[in-house]
């Protein structure tokens, strides 16, 4: 058996809110409907926990849009202050509304799905969205601080993913004559989850057809220079825990997620702890993934 004290999770991505100002038809987010958000008491509680006894290093902010969240600037303070390194994932709609609290982030990542605004209105169904991420892409430069986009490669752009890579490319041209640090890109493979799962077969490619792709535009170097991580298909499951706006901590698996516990249950340490001391390769996996870095978020 596992033993409490040697049960580490460094990284958790957590989905504070359900609610977004976006539409987008793939979306494999948690379910919306009712909107659902963490008590950002008991958040705060949960994230201490983790940080003294699973000792948490960096905190992966998704949703919904998280800058929605009706505590999201409270919740960054408190990440920061007990040193919790933040990558966030957001929509980009706020970005000009958050630039402050947004300087003070680790990692921000936006979407980049198409490589002009009809393009990109395809996946995220806003078209005027994809030059304001283009100007903010180009102007945006916080030292020490990685921006990235992360593209969701489906039926709809899978074929001009190499204009997608352009595009970007372009942009960082554009960077680096500034001096600024160039944009980096994680190419994800659509999954038909969640939400996303009745739009199967809109948006859904098999695995040959990613892997393709990306062999395809591996062997433009100029174009993928600063692709860092093709994943999903490339990971095992098990990439890192999840805690759902409900409270629900989830453990990916490669068709399923995995309940382990919910935070609003008062013994969901133990029901965590519990979990790994009975599935230890489920938590060799889990941290082999941390160490390669290939969390899929
Ligand atoms: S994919 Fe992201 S931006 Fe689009 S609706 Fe879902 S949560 Fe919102």
């Amino acid at each position: 058996m596992m033993s409490e004290i040697i049960i580490k999770f460094p990284r958790l991505d957590i989905f504070p809110t359900n609610k977004c100002n976006l539409l987008c038809d793939f979306c494999h987010g948690p379910p919306k409907g009712k909107v659902q958000e963490l008590e950002i008491g008991l958040l705060e509680k949960v994230i201490d926990i983790f940080k003294k006894q699973f000792d948490l290093q960096t905190i992966s902010i998704a949703g919904g849009e998280p800058t929605l969240y009706y505590a999201f600037s409270t919740l960054v303070s408190k990440l920061k202050e007990d040193d919790i390194k933040i990558r966030l994932l957001t929509n980009g709609t706020t970005f000009k509304k958050y630039s402050g609290i947004l300087k003070t982030i680790d990692e921000i990542v936006l979407p980049f799905d198409g490589y002009d605004p009809e393009t990109f209105e395809k996946m995220r169904k806003n078209k005027q969205l994809f030059n304001e991420i283009v100007v903010h892409l180009k102007e945006w430069y916080v030292p020490n601080q990685k921006i990235s986009v992360g593209v969701v490669a489906s039926k709809i752009n899978i074929d001009y993913l190499h204009e997608i890579m352009k595009k970007l490319g372009e942009i960082n041209q554009i960077r680096l004559k500034k001096h600024y640090s160039p944009v980096y890109a994680r190419i994800f493979m659509f999954a038909a989850q969640s939400n996303g799962a009745k739009w199967k077969d809109k948006f859904e490619i098999n695995v040959d057809k990613f892997y393709k792709a990306i062999q395809t535009l591996k062997k433009n170097k100029e174009l993928t220079k600063w692709v860092s991580h093709c994943i999903d298909c490339e990971s095992e499951s098990y990439t890192c825990l999840m805690l759902y706006p409900g409270g629900d901590v989830y453990l990916p698996e490669k068709d399923r997620f995995i309940q382990l516990t919910n935070i609003y249950n008062p013994e969901w340490k133990t029901e965590l702890i519990t979990y790994f001391s009975l599935n230890p390769t489920h938590y060799e996996k889990l941290m082999q993934s941390h160490e390669q870095n290939n969390c899929r978020s």
